[in-house]
């Protein structure tokens, strides 16, 4: 089969699918691959890195989308995309299933299978298919250095000459995969990091990694993550209270917030209230990851970054991970390569769409005709 990735036409998208070592392991499988002249540029890969990998460069997004059997990509297609897909085509991209219904109709509609990898079941099997996790782990370690770039202060504390420096208090809220790797760089970079979960089972985690779990005053155990799959749920308004209590009694302490929380298929929890803003030090910095959700923060203003009358910058940059677009293009194309390997599992060049694989069922949304989300749940753990 051919295996093809299109330049992202999404604005500000830097990430590509396809790198020219991935391409090496899907011919390893059997596969040839194909590029659009210049898929790589802003990641970093130029179309000669691609030609010495044995990989064939076209020059236009029809041609490219023409000779895929297979097109994989990182960004949902948009209408123009969709239009070319077509009829015994495999699409592997990021998909929105759940807020795309109109795509999903389309994909069907002409026959094309689509794999969606925020689809990709997240249990210890696909591991190494889950995009969400590569893409959160990046989000996470950007953040804190884009609070950084931000902030004015060291993150370490430090005796010189010229004077004794206090570290930087740092606080994580939400200690999933993108909160664990804020707490991994804020505690690397020597800051005092403090994290907060609605889930108990994390505070072990946090605290392995040099970084104080913030417990609430709070007869009721914080939430079990176990009775909800290993995901928060919403919580009860007199813990959000206890909640919001701590955070206002921690809001004048600490230099940089650092806030992750989500619930699935829901708009973030608002979690960093105005007063709080209005608590924190002037040349504090709060940096949203769930600004695409809304945001845990009040007055996160998606995709901008601002700056309060009392001198507290807010960032919500929803494309962190366009912003390692190197280190970004080569995960992701990992996790597609390894989605590759399960899907041909002779290594002969043939696919094998095999609807009772549990991973490639759960993250097939269309095959045969047929809208194929949401599927049943996992049979494994
Ligand atoms: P996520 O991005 O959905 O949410 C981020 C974090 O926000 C979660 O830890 C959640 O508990 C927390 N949160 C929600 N509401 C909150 C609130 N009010 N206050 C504070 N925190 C709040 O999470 P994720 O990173 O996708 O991970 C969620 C779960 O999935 C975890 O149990 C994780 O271990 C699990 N997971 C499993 C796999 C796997 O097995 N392959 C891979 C990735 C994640």
């Amino acid at each position: 089969m051919k295996i093809g990735t299109p330049k992202e036409i999404f604005e500000g998208e830097a990430r590509v699918a396809m790198t020219p070592e991935s391409a090496l392991q899907l011919q390893k499988l059997g596969h040839d691959c194909v590029v659009e002249t210049g898929a790589g540029a802003a990641a970093g890969f130029d179309d000669a890195s691609y030609k010495a990998a044995g990989v064939e460069v076209v020059k236009t997004a029809a041609a490219l989308w023409k000779a895929a059997d297979v097109v994989a990509k990182v960004r949902a297609p948009n209408d123009a995309e969709l239009k070319r897909l077509r009829a015994d085509q495999t699409l592997i991209s990021f998909f929105n299933p759940a807020g795309n219904t109109v795509g999903m109709e389309a994909a069907a509609k002409k026959g094309a299978t689509v794999i969606a990898m925020e689809m990709i079941p997240r249990i210890s099997r696909a591991q190494k298919m889950d995009a969400l996790s590569s893409m959160a782990n990046i989000a996470g370690y950007r953040a804190v250095i884009e609070a950084g770039n931000n902030f004015g202060r060291f993150f370490t504390g430090q005796i010189t000459a010229a004077g004794k420096v206090p570290p930087a208090k740092v606080l994580v809220v939400g200690a999933g995969v993108a909160g664990l790797a804020a707490i991994g760089t804020s505690t690397s970079l020597g800051a005092i990091t403090y994290a907060f979960d609605v889930r108990p089972e994390v505070a072990e985690q946090v605290e392995s990694m040099g970084a104080e779990f913030v417990y609430l005053d709070f007869e009721e155990e914080q939430q079990d993550g176990a009775a909800t799959g290993g995901y928060a749920s919403v919580s009860s308004p007199e813990f959000r209270e206890a909640q919001l209590a701590k955070f206002r009694e921690l809001a004048p302490e600490v230099d940089i917030v650092i806030t992750t929380a989500l619930i699935p298929n829901r708009e973030a929890p608002e979690l960093w209230t105005e007063d709080m803003v209005k608590a924190m030090k002037p040349g504090s910095v709060i940096v949203d990851l769930a600004a695409e959700k809304g945001g845990n923060c009040k007055l996160t203003v998606a995709d901008e970054k601002i700056v309060t009358d009392n001198g507290v910058t807010i960032i919500g940059y929803t494309d962190f991970p366009s912003r390692m677009a190197t280190q970004a293009s080569t995960l992701y194309a990992t996790n597609i390569r390894h989605l590759m390997t399960d899907l041909t599992p002779e290594k002969d060049g043939v696919i094998n769409h095999d609807m009772e694989d549990d991973v490639i069922r759960g993250a097939t949304v269309t095959h045969a005709k047929e809208i194929t989300f949401p599927p049943p749940p996992p049979k494994i753990a």
